[in-house]
């Protein structure tokens, strides 16, 4: 082999593992979601809600940080053993979409955030094309805050142990529509065996107390990068949650 066809290879052996580092982020990047030349992305919605403080935020019995502060101290199932950061959720304070997810994969569990890998920045421009964002009127949460190992699907221990996180966190936030990411996160929340093709579509209610909160579910962003077909429903679902939340405002 010459000079010249080493360097070649060298050249491309780097190209590849920089594809194999960084590709996933490009093939993100120019990853459309909305693909109908009809309706533009990026239409906006309003900005968190205000309320009246509740007795329960002015005696602080209960905040997001405690909350996290709890999370962190629970051994509740095996999860904990395993786990590098517990990840409790983000985002607004007074959300008007609280998106509910299954649990965290690796990037979750190495930076303590809610989906921050590939299937969280397909969420990212799910929401932006209906004008919602963590930063602004979005909380991100998930079923079980700590990973399970090699990413499979948390155990109904596991999901039972960590429901009472999620049950302050909602009756904290009191969020106005809470969007289910997935068959997982659909099924536990609603306490049903029905599959994710039935329960998306349409809204469907969860109570906790005397509220009732509009649940509407959908394909996780996984599954809609694994299988592109999923893609339309996926965005019908989001159109019907943007006129809900339009009517409501
Ligand atoms: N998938 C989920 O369900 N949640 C995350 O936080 C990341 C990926």
């Amino acid at each position: 082999m010459n000079a010249g066809e080493k360097t070649a290879i060298a050249e491309f052996l780097n190209l590849a593992a920089g594809y194999v580092k960084d590709g996933y982020k490009r093939e993100i990047e120019n990853y459309s979601f909305n693909d109908d030349p009809q309706e533009p992305e990026q239409t906006s919605l309003p900005l968190a809600y205000i309320t009246e403080e509740s007795e329960e935020d002015e005696t602080g019995e209960d905040s997001l940080n405690t909350i996290a502060a709890d999370i962190s101290a629970c051994a509740a199932c095996g999860l904990s053993a395993t786990r590098t950061f517990v990840v409790p959720g983000e985002g607004a304070e007074r959300p008007l979409v609280m998106v509910i997810g299954e649990g965290p994969g690796a990037e979750e569990d190495k930076t303590g955030r809610p989906f921050v890998g590939k299937a969280g920045q397909l969420l990212d421009k799910m929401l932006a094309s209906i004008g919602l964002s963590r930063d602004e009127n979005c909380f991100i949460a998930n079923m079980v805050k700590c990973r399970p190992p090699g990413n499979r699907d948390p155990a109904y221990e596991e999901i039972t142990a960590c429901g009472q996180f999620l049950k302050r966190q909602i009756s904290l936030l009191r969020p106005r529509f809470i969007l289910c990411a997935g068959r997982v996160a659909a099924q536990s929340l609603l306490k049903t065996g029905t599959g994710i093709n039935a329960l998306r579509g349409d809204f469907l209610e969860l109570r906790l107390g005397e509220t009732a909160i509009p649940v509407l579910c959908t394909y996780h962003p996984s599954a809609i990068l694994r299988n592109e077909s999923l893609k339309r429903p996926a965005w019908e679902d989001l159109k019907l949650l943007k006129s809900r939340v339009e009517e409501r405002d």
